[in-house]
């Protein structure tokens, strides 16, 4: 038997003995299920407009970064509609959510694609620190508000050239409703992110890890790697320690290490996302 598979039954065992499971989970999670910002092929399949730009991954345009506003919103109008709103039924998440749905668990994730309510996952048991492509809000910020970012792209969409994928019409760049300035995407993109839709969402993770801290704790980090560290790796690392009783699994296939005071009661597999759940949540 391989070491990796030696791995995957102990993580199998882990999860069975856990009371509470906390799903926590970066970039590499959605990569897995399709939504992999640095895939030239993914890219040329369903954005094959921008290859004109010289432009070959989102990863190189990260939110229409860098663009002109009528091409930045021309291109978000199409690609947040594919990885926020779009029909997605990948078997990393239903396994994930075939597993857990009746069980004790929150899900703590840097990801703003919302693939887990999308895959059948309570919204009230999850928490998304660095926000959702769903909410629009103004950049100054002028107000604590946000809005609906469908209505938005839909509206954009109408008069955006199929071609070019230019906006034909500048009256239809999105507008801050209270003071006209310009709005954007409600994630932490940059020091004007409005966190307050999001703080719900915190307490309630906070007091679900405080209701029952004598109850065994199963923190299952999945490709969540550098580079944001702070939003989900250093978090989870810093509640297993707190809960003496909690285990922790950390799944990525670069960055595995565990830090030495945790190596006891963690396992840290180096292999994908989608490795992983297939061999662990199936039973
Ligand atoms: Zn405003």
């Amino acid at each position: 038997m391989s070491g990796l598979q030696q791995q995957f039954d102990i993580a199998r065992q882990w999860l069975d003995e856990a009371e509470r499971v906390l799903l926590a989970s970066g970039a590499g999670l959605s990569a897995a299920a399709g939504i992999d910002y640095g895939d030239k092929r993914w890219f040329a399949e369903n954005f094959t407009p921008m290859l004109q730009y010289g432009v070959s991954t989102c990863a190189e345009i990260l939110g229409g970064m860098g663009l002109p506003p009528l091409l930045q919103w021309g291109y978000l109008s199409h690609q947040l509609e594919l990885v926020r709103f779009g029909a997605i039924d990948h078997p990393v998440y239903r396994l994930q959510h075939e597993a857990l749905a009746e069980r004790d668990y929150f899900i703590f994730t840097s990801n703003v694609d919302a693939l887990y309510e999308r895959h059948g996952f309570d919204p009230n048991r999850i928490y998304t620190p660095q926000g959702d492509y769903a909410r629009m809000q103004c950049v100054s910020p002028c107000s604590e508000a946000t809005w609906y970012t469908r209505k938005y792209l839909e509206r954009i969409r109408e008069r955006t050239d199929p071609a070019t994928w230019q906006l034909q019409d500048e009256s239809r760049l999105p507008r801050c409703p209270i003071c006209s300035g310009p709005m954007y995407m409600n994630v932490r993109a940059a020091h004007w992110f409005l966190e307050t839709p999001y703080l719900p969402q915190r307490q309630r993770l906070i007091k679900w890890l405080d209701a029952a801290a004598d109850r065994n704790l199963l923190t299952i980090e999945i490709g969540a790697g550098f580079n944001t560290p702070g939003v989900i790796r250093w978090p989870a690392e810093q509640l297993t320690s707190r809960h003496a009783d909690a285990r922790m699994i950390r799944v990525n296939p670069e960055d595995s290490e565990i830090p030495g005071s945790l190596r006891e009661r963690s396992m840290s597999l180096d292999c994908s996302g989608q490795e992983f759940v297939a061999a662990v949540f199936t039973q």
